[in-house]
């Protein structure tokens, strides 16, 4: 089964998977990108797609693609898309191929961000996330509180370590430069770091990532690590009351780091 995040707009991955000669694509913000992948191949049929929230950047290629291909569509049953989908929360389940994906509710960037996990058999399980987990950092709040998004990554957290985290933007050098001011002494950290920069500097994305490896570099899923927590209470002047505050200190040096 084979794994491609396609480059769309300044920094966006539409991920496509396939299996045989199904396609499936996530968050298909450019529908022309898509097909012209697509008339790369013949006889590949784009029969699917799954949609995490509802920002154009991830929903403005479902016209075309839907007059195209017909495919059908999976979308966060809290928020409303430009075409007709199939609406689809927390608990839900969708059949594709060999693959059965799990929907999960991660509310924070939009109100109703879903994610979507599967375990192909042969490879490591794969999760599309959308806005709500990147390399290195997470979505902005746009709809949500911290004490969602916290949840939300703590979730996430807790999927098996080697999944693959298909994230959908490339923001993982600008994540990386304010993970390092907060975790100055993280040495899995910086060796990341390194490894990422010379993967943008080949020309490669540096996703997808791996959600064993975020669990030691992304401080938005170290915020109850100490030295995480005294940093961010250290940048606001005063200690959070809970984890959730701290969440909040943390997304919003974030907001203003330059
Ligand atoms: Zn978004
Ligand atoms: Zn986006």
């Amino acid at each position: 089964m084979q794994l491609t995040p396609l480059p769309a707009f300044a920094d966006n991955y539409i991920w496509l998977l396939q299996h045989q000669q199904q396609v499936l694509a996530v968050d298909p913000g450019d529908g022309q990108a898509v097909l012209q992948w697509l008339a790369r191949e013949p006889g590949l049929q784009l029969d699917t797609i799954l949609v995490t929230h509802h920002h154009a950047d991830h929903t403005g290629g479902l016209n075309d693609l839907v007059l195209a291909t017909g495919a059908r569509v999976f979308g966060p049953a809290l928020e409303k898309l430009p075409v007709p989908c199939t609406p689809v929360a927390g608990g839900d389940e969708i059949s594709w191929g060999p693959l059965n994906w799990q929907v999960l509710d991660v509310p924070g960037h939009t109100a109703g961000h879903v994610a979507y996990w599967a375990q192909p058999a042969d490879q490591s399980p794969v999760l599309f996330c959308g806005d709500t987990l990147f390399s290195g950092g997470c979505g902005r709040l746009f709809e949500g509180t911290a004490a969602q998004m916290l949840q939300s990554l703590d979730h996430l957290s807790r999927l098996p370590t080697n999944t693959r985290v298909c994230c959908a933007h490339e923001y993982t050098l600008s994540n990386l430069r304010f993970a390092r001011t907060v975790e100055p002494g993280n040495m899995q950290l910086a060796a990341y770091e390194l490894a990422c920069q010379a993967r943008r500097e080949q020309g490669q994305p540096t996703l997808p990532a791996v959600l064993g490896q975020e669990l030691e570099i992304n401080p938005f899923l170290r915020s109850r690590v100490p030295a995480v927590r005294a940093a961010a209470a250290q940048h606001a002047g005063a200690a959070a009351p809970d984890d959730a505050g701290v969440f909040a200190q943390l997304r919003e040096w974030k907001n203003q780091f330059k």
